[in-house]
Parts: C-alpha cells; structure tokens; sequence
C-alpha cells in the first residue's frame, strides 16, 4: 500500500520523518549537551501513544522511512513498545523503520529490533580509544559500545558508523576508524560539526574540522571515487576503490543539499521542525491532544508542510548570534 506523498511549496515529496523520541541520554558529549543539562518536564513529552498517533498519521500522509533519535532513543523507558507498534506500517506504505543511537543499549535491544524489522542502526563512535571515548562522550564507556555494535551484527542489523569530525581530537585516528570500520564491514559516515545550542565551556569554532580538509588527508593514502547516489538529505558518498568501502559525508555547513530536502523533524514534544537550520516549527502536540480526530492532525501536518522554507540558515561567520539555539538532542540531529 502506497500512500501519496504531500508535497510542499518547492515541490519536494516529504517522504522522510526524523523523531526525537526524548531529550535525555545516559552520555554527555561535549559537541552536544552540557554535563548538566536541564531536561524537560515529562509532561511535556508526547507518550509513546501519542507518538505512535502522530507517526502513523506521517505514515497514512506519504512518509516512506522513519529514523527514531533523541537523545539516546533506546534509553526511553518501554521505547520497544513504540517500535513495535511502528513495524506495523512496515509493508503498508512504510518501507524502513530505524534509528540512530549511541550504542550504550544495543546489547539488551539489538535481537528484538531485528526480530521486528529494523534492517539498519546507525551508531555514533568518533574514537576507538577508550580514554578519549569517556572524556568525549564525559559518561560513556567505550567497551559497553562496542559490545553494542557486535550485538547488532550478530543480530543481523547492518551497522553504519557515524563519526564526527572533531578538530585535534579524532583528526590521529582517521585511518585507524576507516580500517576498523572496513575489517567489521560496517558503512561510515563523517559528521562536520554543527552549531547547535550554546554549552558552556565548549566552543564549536575550536572543534570544527572541515570535512572538505579530512576528505584531502583521506586522499593522500586512497582513491576516492564520488558516488551518484543521494538520499535526499546533506550526505554525499564516496567509495574508497583499494577497498571498496562506501563513505559518507555530511557538510551541511559547506554544501547545498536544500533543493532536494525530503524530510522534516519531530520533537519529543511534538513540535514539527520543517527544517533543521531555521527556527519555525509547529506545535503538532496542539492538534493531538485537541480532538481525537485524526483528519485535524493529518491538517496540522499539511499546514506544517507547506511552509517549509527553501533552505537553511547556519553561518559561523555570523558567530554566536548566528548559532541555533537548540541542542541537536532537541532536533534529533
Ligand atoms: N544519542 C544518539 C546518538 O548519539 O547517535 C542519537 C541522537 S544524536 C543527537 C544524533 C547524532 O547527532 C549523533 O551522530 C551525534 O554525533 C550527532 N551530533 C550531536 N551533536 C552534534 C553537533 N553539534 N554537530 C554535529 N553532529 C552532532
Ligand atoms: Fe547523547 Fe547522542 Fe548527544 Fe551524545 S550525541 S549526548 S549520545 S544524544
């Protein structure tokens, strides 16, 4: 069953649902939360009800894949109910239902993800030392992740890492996270580092690495060939040839991706972000908990829709005033 996507004012079919299914996680990484964050009232959250209600009404309006974030998704309490209920629409207009996490959870999750449907996991590693891991993720342990990883192979998930490129702190390992990913046959893809909410103490102009001068180092040692393949979204791909290993690249800083933009993002709160470098949103949860009808969410939605802007709006050279100030763990990244 397929159902037809809405399109919006720049005639792009939005087919791809990012949500954030909580803003807490068991890891403070320095690029992404402050040590003491402060998380919102739980009632303010969406239940898994709720989120269940909104999803499938993305699902009935055109939406083809759903990616489940956060924070760190799998530290939802009872998160595995969610993800059943969404496996549902697996076949009847969904074609993938995944998410992106840190790994912490995957050991005790990765069989039941598979046994459901979930094909791939994405998880975030940007060093296989065990020292830098804790400092960088300040709460997370490094063999904890890693068995994580190993758990979702063995469960049959394909394993993509992402890896974000951070200035004098991963720059030593990039060919030693490029060999390990290609020795465990997981995918890869680097993350430039992206202005999101302040954190005191860090500064995102110091840890910024360009992709564009990683790419170059990478270029010294192996042949990289681009890929024509897109996904709709800021990644581009390459194939490393004396391997034949797929790496990605996300530059949304540095490159144009707007034009061919296919998704939107959807808080733990339910506020629907139609794009994630500007700052309008709509409160979806508004429209979920005023009826029980479900015509006047899937309206919500299309009104939501057809104001997504043309493109995006980072800028460093605009400095602190320029930043977003949410965190990435609010978006989902
Ligand atoms: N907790 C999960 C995880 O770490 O994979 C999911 C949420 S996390 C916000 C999603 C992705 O955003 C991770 O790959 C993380 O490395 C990335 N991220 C977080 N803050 C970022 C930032 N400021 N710039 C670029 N990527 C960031
Ligand atoms: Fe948590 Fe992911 Fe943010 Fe790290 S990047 S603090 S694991 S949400």
């Amino acid at each position: 069953m397929e159902n037809a996507p809405i399109i919006d004012g720049f005639n792009r079919p939005i087919t791809y649902l990012r949500v954030s299914v909580t803003d807490r996680c068991d890891f403070r990484c320095t690029y992404c939360m402050a040590e003491h964050m402060q998380f919102l009232p739980k009632a303010d959250l969406l239940t898994l009800e709720e989120l269940d209600r909104l999803c499938s009404a993305f699902v009935g309006l055109g939406v083809r894949k759903l990616r489940v974030t956060g924070g760190e998704p799998l530290v939802r309490r009872n998160i595995m109910s969610f993800f059943r209920a969404m496996s549902r629409h697996l076949g009847q207009g969904l074609d993938e239902l995944t998410l992106t996490t840190n790994g912490s959870q995957l050991a005790r999750f990765a069989e039941e993800l598979a046994e459901i449907g979930v094909r791939r996991v994405n998880v975030s590693l940007d060093t296989l030392d065990a020292d830098k891991f804790a400092a960088v993720t300040r709460w997370g342990r490094l063999p904890q992740v890693l068995g994580g990883i190993a758990a979702a192979k063995a469960a049959g998930l394909r394993v993509k890492i992402n890896t974000v490129a951070l200035k004098g702190f991963n720059e030593d390992e990039l060919f030693r996270l490029v060999d390990w990913c290609a020795e465990n046959d997981h995918d890869m893809t680097f993350i430039e580092v992206m202005p999101m909410g302040e954190i005191e103490g860090e500064d995102r102009l110091d840890q910024y690495w360009p992709l564009s001068d990683l790419r170059r180092r990478l270029q010294e040692r192996v042949e990289l060939t681009p890929l024509t393949e897109r996904t709709g979204g800021p990644a581009r791909y390459f194939r490393i040839e004396e391997t034949g290993q797929k790496l990605g690249f996300i530059t949304p800083l540095t490159h144009n991706f707007c034009e061919s933009c296919n998704r939107v993002r959807l808080t733990c709160t339910g506020e629907l972000f139609m794009c994630l470098g500007q700052e309008d949103r709509a409160d979806l949860r508004a429209a979920l908990r005023a009826s029980d009808d479900d015509a006047i969410v899937a309206d919500a939605i299309r009104a939501a829709i057809a104001r997504k802007p043309k493109g995006h709006d980072f800028d460093y050279s605009r400095g602190i005033g320029g930043q977003m100030t949410r965190h990435m763990s609010h978006t989902g990244g």
